[in-house]
C-alpha cells in the first residue's frame, strides 16, 4: 500500500516505517537491517522485518535511514531558548549574573512562554521527544501556568521540573499556590506531562534545603539538583543529601563535573542519575565533563543540552562531544603516565545508549528509550537522500554518533502521532512561535536599555598575552617587536582583523 506524496497525518492510524536500519536500544542492543518498526496507538506493535500491518497503516519508506527511539533531554532550561546564542561568549559567572542578579526578573509569563515553545519546537524538530523543562524561571504561579501551557501546545513529552532562581527553594516551595498549582496540573495531565522539583544544594551546614526535599516527598516528585558545579555547589551538598536521607533513585544529578569519589560512591549507592551537559561543562566552567569517571562507578548517565543562551538544543552534538571529551580525558590521563591508550573504553553505541535509554532510566520510564513490542511509539526515522554524509552507513551507531544531524531528521512520531514528515514539522505554525520570541527580545531589549543589551552580548576579554619566545632572538621585520605582537594579538581577540 502506498500513500499519496504529502499524506495529512490522521491520529490514531497505524503507522510502519520500512527497510530501515533499527537500532533497538533493547538490553541486547540489537540492530536489525532491512527491518519494520509498526506502530498502533500509543504503542510499538512490532519490530522485524517484512511485518504484515493492519488495513489502512500508513507506509513511511525508511530505506537506506536508521530508525532509533525518540532522544530524551534530561535538562534543558527551555524558557531561554528566547534568548537564543545570546551569550555565546559568556562563562558560568556571566550568566548567573544575567540571569539570577540582573535581568532574569524581566521575563514575563509570557517570555518564558515565548522560550519554551520555540525549545520544544526545536526538540521535535531534532528528534527529541522528551525534554524535561529545568524550569527555574517561574518567579510566579502565572509563570508557570504559562510555562505548561506552551509545553502542552506543541505534540512533545515533557517534564516540568519546577524551580525558582528569584527566591530560596525552601521558601518557593512553601507557597500553598505553587503547591496547589503542581497538584492541580498533574490531576489529569496524561502520559505527555509529568513534574519534577528543580533546586540547587549549596552546602550550607545548616542544610536549610531540607524543607524543599520534604515537600518533593509529599507531593510524591523527584528532584534534579545541579551538583558538583564548580564554585556553586559541590560535595558537601551531596553529603547533606545523602545523610538525611534524600539521594533516592529519582534524583537527577545535574553536571556532577566537580565531586570527589565519595560523592559519586554516595550517588551509585542510592540509585540515582547524572545528567551530562557536555557542552555546557566545556564553555561554562562547571568542571570537566564526567562521564570518563561516572562511569567507571556505574552511575547511570544520560544527556542534556542545558540552555540554548549558549548551544542549540540537539542530542547529536551532546553525543559527538560527549564522546570526544570522554576519550580526550581517557588519552589525557594516560599520557600523564607515560602510557598509550590502545582500546577505546566509550564506544559510539554507549552514547547512543545515554540519549534514549538512559534518559528513561533518569526518567524512571521503561517504556521510553527502546523500539520494543509495548514500548511507547516515540521514534525517530534519520534519512536524508540527498546528503552525501548518509552513506555507507556502516557501523550504524558510529554514524548516529559522528556522522548524523539535525538536518537528517525526517520523521518523528510522539505517543504514535507523527509531527514531523518528510523533513518537515507537522501542524507547527513557525511564524507564530516567531513573532512570540521576536516579543520578547523587543521587551528585554526596551526594558534593559541598547547599550546594556549590547554589553551582554560582549563580555570583557581577559588580558591577552604572547608569550615569549626564546626562538625568536632576533626580529624578522622591523615592526614585529613583542609590543607589537602583543597589539596585534590584543586587535585579534578584539574581532578587527
Ligand atoms: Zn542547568
Amino acid at each position: 500500500m502506498t500513500e499519496p506524496a504529502s499524506p495529512a497525518p490522521q491520529a490514531g492510524r497505524p503507522v510502519v516505517l520500512r527497510g530501515g536500519t533499527v537500532l533497538t536500544m533493547d538490553d541486547a542492543g540489537t540492530v536489525l537491517r532491512d527491518a519494520d518498526v509498526l506502530v498502533v496507538g500509543d504503542r510499538i506493535a512490532a519490530v522485524g522485518p517484512g511485518l504484515e500491518v493492519p488495513e489502512g497503516t500508513r507506509e513511511v519508506d525508511a530505506t537506506d535511514g536508521v530508525v532509533l527511539p525518540g532522544m530524551i533531554d534530561t535538562h534543558r532550561h527551555m524558557w531561554q531558548t528566547a534568548m537564543r546564542g545570546y551569550g555565546a561568549d559568556w562563562s558560568l559567572t556571566q550568566y548567573f549574573v544575567w540571569y539570577y542578579l540582573e535581568h532574569g526578573r524581566r521575563f514575563r509569563p509570557e517570555d518564558v512562554a515565548a522560550g519554551n515553545r520555540l525549545a520544544a519546537v526545536e526538540a521535535l524538530d531534532a528528534g527529541v521527544t522528551t525534554v524535561v523543562d529545568w524550569s527555574h524561571g517561574l518567579q510566579t504561579v502565572d509563570h508557570a501556568e504559562a510555562a505548561v501551557d506552551a509545553l502542552q501546545s506543541v505534540p512533545g513529552r515533557y517534564v516540568l521540573a519546577y524551580g525558582n532562581i528569584q527566591a530560596a527553594p525552601w521558601e518557593w516551595t512553601a507557597d500553598g499556590d505553587v503547591q496547589a498549582f503542581l497538584e492541580r496540573r498533574r490531576t489529569g495531565a496524561g502520559d505527555l506531562l509529568d513534574f519534577q522539583l528543580a533546586f540547587d544544594v549549596t552546602g550550607d551546614p545548616a542544610f536549610p534545603e531540607k524543607a524543599a526535599f520534604e515537600v518533593a516527598r509529599e507531593l510524591g516528585l523527584p528532584v534534579t539538583t545541579h551538583a558538583g558545579v564548580w564554585g556553586a555547589t559541590n560535595d558537601e551538598g551531596i553529603r547533606l543529601m545523602h545523610e538525611h536521607g534524600f539521594a533516592t533513585p529519582g534524583t537527577v544529578y545535574v553536571h556532577a563535573a566537580s565531586l570527589s569519589p565519595d560523592s559519586y560512591h554516595r550517588i551509585a549507592a542510592t540509585g540515582g542519575s547524572i545528567s551530562v551537559s557536555t557542552e555546557s561543562e566545556q564553555s561554562a566552567g562547571q568542571g570537566y565533563p564526567p562521564t570518563w569517571q561516572v562511569r567507571a562507578h556505574g552511575i547511570p548517565v544520560s544527556l542534556s543540552m542545558d540552555t540554548s543562551v549558549w548551544w542549540s538544543g540537539d542530542l547529536f552534538s551532546a553525543m559527538r562531544t560527549t564522546l570526544g571529551a570522554d576519550r580526550s580525558r581517557e588519552h589525557f590521563e594516560a599520557h600523564l603516565q607515560g602510557e598509550t591508550v590502545t582500546q577505546l573504553a566509550l564506544r559510539a553505541q554507549h552514547v547512543v545508549e545515554w540519549a534514549t535509554r538512559g534518559g528513561a532510566t533518569a526518567l524512571g520510564r521503561d517504556d521510553l528509550g527502546r523500539l520494543v513490542p509495548g514500548a511507547k511509539a516515540d521514534v525517530v526515522l534519520l534519512k536524508n537522500d540527498t546528503s552525501p554524509v548518509s552513506f555507507p552507513l556502516l557501523n550504524p551507531f558510529g554514524h548516529v554518533a559522528f556522522q548524523a544531524q539535525r538536518g537528517d531528521v525526517h520523521t518523528v512520531l510522539v505517543d504514535g502521532r507523527v509531527v514531523k514528515s518528510d523533513h518537515r514539522l507537522v501542524g507547527v505554525d513557525l511564524g507564530a512561535v516567531r513573532r512570540e520570541v521576536e516579543a520578547t527580545v523587543e521587551h528585554l531589549r526596551a526594558e534593559m536599555g541598547e547599550e546594556v543589551w549590547q554589553a551582554g552580548m560582549d563580555p570583557a576579554l581577559p588580558e591577552g598575552k604572547v608569550l615569549d619566545n626564546p626562538y625568536q632572538y632576533t626580529d624578522y621585520r622591523s615592526d614585529s617587536t613583542h609590543a607589537a605582537r602583543e597589539a596585534a594579538y590584543g586587535r585579534h581577540l578584539a574581532g578587527e582583523h
